[in-house]
């Protein structure tokens, strides 16, 4: 029967795979993060300067109820634009007709987000919009580049600001949060433990090229801490240099402290090179935990994070899951362990090499904190 059963599984994936010709589980080697640094690339050879913007809306097709007309490539173009004010925090909504290639970052004196659209021209935005919200002063938009073909929003700020940024899954609306150091009073004063994954002789897993674990999990771990503190959180990293950290000596840092939470940072491997994407873990041990409050907020904490983590970076969803570790199970408070990609993907390791996968990585970790802590302050 066992045997049947084998048999038959294997010749269901090899007919499967064999005939059908499977996508790739890994979504697209990521293009999303390969585009962003060939647009940063771009950027610093353009010395920031607003290109004049002409040649837009050739077709002159813009019609903002049908968005599915025009796909990827020429025509691609912005349709909507849309700008909404609330509780100190503005928020703009970007539609395009194709797909969304975006890289966003802070300029100052004066104080800007600026904000590229990469494949998509400008359609017909208007070139300055004036705003008088508490951050946001002015808009400006701008065809910066024809070649490559790079739209640039413009936010003049009053004054120092944070930034969001996330795309829909079909890539077509991105949404641009802003709001002042002082707005996020969510995070002001929490004490938060990031715990970054092995160190000192305890390298974690190696990638196929050689990167390895303790390397990326430190410098995501010290770019989160620092966006926590700038949203005036105060932060224990449980090891800040190449060290060996034992995992009860992390934990306990932690419970000492005081801490609200408590999140560990790994990158995730395989024996089977093609396993790819990210997974949040919580607490569990094969009981029934649902009573157990500290568990329950581990789970809400890592649905926060998970959701954003995929949101943002755009990998394979491989959704929250329980295990019993030892940081996990030792943490005094709601914990949970990131594992970002697969370091052992070929795929995958060349992403994490990247500078601004892991500056996504932090962002998205710190938009998931500030949005368990918003909804558990509700
Ligand atoms: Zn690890």
């Amino acid at each position: 029967m066992f045997i049947i059963r084998i048999f038959a599984l294997v010749f269901a994936v090899f007919f499967y795979g064999g005939f059908l010709a499977l996508p790739s589980q890994c979504p697209a080697a990521d293009r999303k993060i390969e585009n962003f640094s060939s647009v940063a690339t771009a950027l610093n050879h353009a010395a920031g300067q607003l290109a004049s913007r002409k040649g837009n809306n050739a077709n002159g097709k813009v019609n903002g109820d049908v968005v599915n007309t025009v796909k990827d490539g020429p025509g691609n173009e912005v349709l909507a634009f849309k700008i909404e004010e609330a509780n100190g925090k503005t928020t703009a909504y970007i539609t395009a007709s194709g797909s969304i290639e975006h890289n966003a970052f802070n300029l100052s004196n004066p104080d800007r987000v600026v904000v590229d659209l990469k494949g998509v021209s400008p359609g017909n935005l208007k070139e300055s919009l004036p705003l008088h919200s508490s951050i946001v002063q002015r808009v400006r938009t701008a065809l910066f580049s024809k070649e490559p073909l790079i739209t640039r929003v413009v936010f003049d700020l009053s004054g120092k600001a944070i930034y969001n940024t996330g795309l829909s899954s079909d890539r077509r609306k991105l949404t641009i949060q802003i709001y002042s150091n002082n707005m996020s009073k969510l995070l002001s004063g929490k004490v938060i433990a990031i715990d970054p994954g092995h160190g000192g002789d305890d390298p974690g897993a190696i990638g196929p090229t050689g990167l390895m674990e303790k390397e990326v999990t430190i410098d995501v771990a010290r770019r989160t801490a620092s966006m926590l503190q700038e949203r005036g959180a105060k932060v224990i990293l449980t090891r800040s240099g190449d060290e060996y950290i034992g995992l009860y000596e992390r934990t306990e840092k932690a419970n000492q402290a005081g801490t609200a939470i408590f999140v560990s940072i790994h990158m995730n491997a395989n024996e089977d090179p093609s396993i790819c994407g990210t997974s949040t873990y919580v607490y569990g041990d094969g009981s029934d935990l649902s009573a157990d409050p500290r568990v329950q907020r581990s789970k809400e904490l890592a649905l926060n994070i998970q959701s954003d983590l995929v949101r943002n970076l755009g990998l394979n969803d491989k959704g929250i899951r329980e295990a019993n570790f030892a940081v996990l199970r030792t943490s005094d408070m709601p914990a949970v362990l990131i594992e970002g990609a697969f370091i052992s993907n070929p795929e995958e390791e060349k992403i994490i090499a990247k500078d601004e996968f892991r500056r996504l990585l932090a962002q998205s970790i710190v938009n998931g904190i500030e949005h368990y802590f918003a909804g558990i302050s509700l």
